[in-house]
């Protein structure tokens, strides 16, 4: 078994009991389970699919700002 550990980065200032979102596809290489996204952000794709199926437009949108093992996947 492999531990992994995340560093979440917020990428705007966040208000004390503010609800926050994490978007999967930027830790998920393919998501094992498709899920409704519920996050109601006017950016939001409607599902989780992972990172290889969008990998340019999470790489454009989101810079360095991925997991670390996800910079370095090629399809
Ligand atoms: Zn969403």
């Amino acid at each position: 078994m492999r531990t992994y550990f995340l560093a979440f980065v917020a990428l705007c200032d966040i208000e004390a009991g503010e609800e926050i979102s994490w978007d999967y596809e930027t830790t998920e290489y393919e998501s094992i389970a498709v899920l409704e996204c519920l996050c109601k952000s006017p950016y939001c794709r409607g599902k989780t699919l992972g990172f290889k199926f969008r990998e340019q437009m999470l790489r454009d949108r989101y810079g360095d700002y991925i997991a670390d093992y996800l910079k370095t996947k090629r399809k």
